[in-house]
């Protein structure tokens, strides 16, 4: 199951278990689509100055390395040790990393930023998607941890009641959206989207107001697909759609139906539909498409690219397509990860597929197509910044500030808190800003980050920022008293990390 091998598996170890709980990862993380890369020596350096400075600070404050950094300050050290290895990208100083009233000043003002994340996932609870846990016991077996071997539970890391805690107390998420993934094979949809749905409601009938939105899954070419956008449509009324133009992503070996945007025949009866619905949002997993699993499914790679997203969003102006992950294609993969694609920017200065999609709305004259951030932010947060400062370049200047979306692809990478914190922070290199032209990014809570933040999607499905209730109806009520009682963050990350 999944796209890792046995031998695969057999090489990486769960995230919890390897180096300390730093509360940005040091090393990139898998969600099980792609083979995580080792670390990197520039990410040992950062993780060494991580816990050299938390030691340092954490003495001063009185706590513990660990304790230290679950709070305000051990996030800012985060960013100071980064900032020192990779150079001035992100906006933190020493004094507030030292100071644990200093940093948690800074992060209750911003607390009440509107953040909406329109990417996350967690997995239904009769899940067979053991992969994480295969991981883990394949750990069990390589002898890193025997007792995982009995203690398969760790799945329930990915299940609802920790994505709860993840989104909603861990991190300054004010709305989520819930997506998920099909598989030829039906037991192995990440939820199928009557639960999606069903968890929507427990979430917003528990808040007491639009906490949470859904997609639901279409599958082009699957047998009785259209029913089931039917029934989706009469029933679930999903705030929007999300497919998966490789067809299986999860089981690539079982997919047989690949499918193409722009394809008149099969998948512009669908657009029609649920226009007709008086829906609009098509969400479509683009890019994670390294060479390697080029090399594995060649046969699929034409439909992770954006080759048909052009025709398809002309063809439907009044549709909004956004594509996820801004199809990055860099994720990790034997011999290929983040640093090639920045060795490729730096080459030729373009980004595949991401500069792809963000030629394309000059280039066919439209304006209904966004960049989700997914993982393209995580994973080049944590092992090339200077990337993760072109990508946001890019996209912006080719997609529009108002067209690029929050997503973190959270729980797989754990609480998206620090992700929040990496874009709150960010900012482009003057050098890379007069070369391609890129507009800084500015402040935490000004206009370009805003409106990446929150601002975006909530127009895009018509959320009132200002009278919806996310300031006082229950959930805040919740996340005050845990604030208060001493927040936990786990500083943990799902996925896999290969161990050096
Ligand atoms: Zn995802």
């Amino acid at each position: 199951m999944g796209m890792l091998s046995d031998e695969e598996h057999a090489s990486v170890v769960p995230a919890r278990l390897a180096g300390s709980p730093t509360p940005v990862p040091t090393q990139v993380v898998s969600s099980d689509e792609f083979l995580p890369i080792p670390q990197t020596e520039r990410q040992k350096k950062v993780e060494a100055r991580m816990n050299a400075l938390a030691d340092d600070y954490g003495k001063a404050n009185g706590l513990p390395r660990r304790r230290f950094f679950q709070t305000a300050a051990g996030m800012a050290t985060a960013f100071v040790a980064m900032n020192e290895v990779y150079g001035p990208l992100y906006g933190a100083s020493p004094a507030e990393a030292k100071s644990v009233d200093l940093a948690q000043a800074r992060a209750s003002a911003l607390s009440d930023q509107f953040v909406m994340d329109v990417h996350t996932h967690f997995l239904r609870d009769d899940t067979r998607l053991e992969g994480f846990v295969r991981g883990r016991e394949a750990v069990g077996k390589a002898g890193w941890n025997p007792t995982l071997v009995d203690k398969p539970q760790t799945i329930d890391d990915l299940k609802y009641p920790n994505w709860f805690k993840e989104i909603y107390l861990d991190s300054d998420t004010k709305v989520a959206l819930i997506s998920g993934s099909a598989s030829e094979d039906p037991r192995d949809w990440f939820l199928t989207n009557e639960m999606k749905a069903e968890a929507r409601e427990k979430v917003n009938k528990a808040a007491g107001s639009r906490r949470c939105l859904s997609h639901a899954i279409f599958t082009p070419g699957y047998d009785g697909w259209m029913d089931e956008v039917d029934k989706c449509i009469a029933t679930l009324k999903p705030d929007s759609w999300k497919g998966y133009t490789v067809g299986d992503n999860t089981n690539k070996d079982l997919a047989r139906h690949p499918w193409r945007m722009d394809d008149e025949k099969l998948v512009y009866p669908f657009y029609e539909k649920m226009l007709k619905a008086g829906q609009d949002i098509v969400c479509v997993h683009k890019g994670l498409y390294p060479p390697s699993t080029a090399q594995r499914w060649p046969h699929l790679t034409q439909y992770a690219t954006v080759d048909d997203v052009g025709k398809a969003a002309k063809d439907w102006p009044q549709i909004r397509f956004v594509i996820y992950h801004s199809a990055f294609r860099w994720t990790g993969g034997a011999g290929a990860n983040a640093k090639d694609g920045y060795a490729q920017f730096e080459q030729t200065g373009r980004v595949e597929w991401t500069s792809d999609l963000a030629d394309i709305p000059a280039k066919y004259g439209i304006s209904n197509v966004y960049a989700d951030l997914g993982q393209i932010f995580a994973q080049t947060t944590v092992t090339e910044p200077r990337l993760c400062a072109a990508l946001m370049g890019m996209l912006i200047k080719g997609m529009g500030v108002d067209h690029v979306v929050w997503g973190t692809d959270a729980v797989w990478t754990g609480a998206p808190q620090w992700q929040i914190e990496a874009l709150r922070r960010l900012e482009i290199p003057e050098d890379m800003q007069k070369k391609f032209g890129f507009t800084p990014l500015g402040p935490a809570d000004g206009p370009v980050k805003r409106a990446i933040f929150g601002e975006n999607s909530a127009k895009m499905y018509k959320y009132e920022i200002k009278k919806a209730a996310w300031r006082d109806d229950r959930f805040a009520a919740i996340k005050s008293d845990y604030e208060r009682a001493g927040r936990e963050p786990s500083n943990l990350r799902y996925g896999f990390v290969t161990p050096t």
